[in-house]
């Protein structure tokens, strides 16, 4: 094939949750293999991977597990436990060939090598997989918000938010059989419809940099390479 990838450099959000596959909480090793073999497709089109993976599978301090708990405590053990799951993604993806280099958020130098701008972006242009842990290192923010602030950081072209659904629909085509899926839709058509896509911290910084997010399955085998090859696969938010 002589197509050429839409993008140099994509930024990757992927849940915690993502990782769990059919289990109920962790990290399964067969969906991990299969995730990580989504991204050895692309970085063989060339493209310049940065990942964000999000902790939710372990813990989750914005919401639910942190009840009763001091906020801030929480979120730095949600940070945790996204390096964790860096951890786990980066060693998976060596395992795979590739060359992945984990960088937090948080001075934790002992595990992971502390997050330097320039630093990242040398790695990228080495072709390395960078995958950025501990979110962006500060309580009461999400990793959907590290994923647009690195995202611009590194002038990624584009945010690609993994989800267990292929992309935005009118309604939940869980509940709603009419429900449609937007193709492509504006930021500002997604706000005025009410449509929840990244939080509002992510989803503002990705609007004010003009950041086009794509909402896509990362379950969908062949889905993350048809989105990098600019096909019509889930949904593109533009500015
Ligand atoms: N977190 C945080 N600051 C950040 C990123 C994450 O405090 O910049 C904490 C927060 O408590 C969050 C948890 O880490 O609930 C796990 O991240 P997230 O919920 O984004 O993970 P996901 O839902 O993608 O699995």
């Amino acid at each position: 094939t002589t197509a050429k990838p839409a993008y140099k450099r994509i930024l990757l959000k992927l849940s915690g949750e993502a990782l769990m596959g059919d289990d109920q909480f962790g990290i399964n090793r067969d969906t991990i293999v299969r995730m990580v073999n989504e991204i050895v497709e692309v970085t063989r089109l060339g493209v310049e991977v940065a990942v964000v993976i999000g902790g939710g599978n372990i813990f989750r301090g914005v919401a639910g597990g942190s009840v009763g708990m001091d906020r801030a405590t929480a979120d730095y053990m949600g940070m945790l436990a996204t390096v964790m799951n860096s951890l786990a993604l980066g060693d998976t993806m060596n395992k795979a060939g590739l060359t992945a280099r984990v960088m937090s958020a948080i001075g934790i130098e002992q595990v992971v090598e502390p997050y330097v701008r320039p630093k990242a972006l040398q790695y990228l242009e080495e072709g390395k997989v960078v995958i950025f842990a501990a979110g962006t290192g500060n309580p009461f923010f999400t990793t959907d918000t590290a994923a647009a602030l690195r995202g611009a950081e590194i002038g990624a072209e584009i945010v690609l938010k993994a989800t267990k659904v292929d992309g935005v629909y009118t309604a939940d085509p869980k509940k709603d059989p009419t429900a449609t899926r937007y193709s492509t839709i504006s930021f500002d058509n997604a706000i005025s419809q009410n449509l929840g896509i990244m939080d509002a911290t992510a989803f503002a910084l990705c609007r004010d940099q003009k950041l086009p997010i794509k909402v896509f399955s990362i379950f969908k085998h062949g889905a993350l390479k048809r989105v990098v090859m600019g096909e019509d696969e889930g949904t593109l938010v533009f500015a």
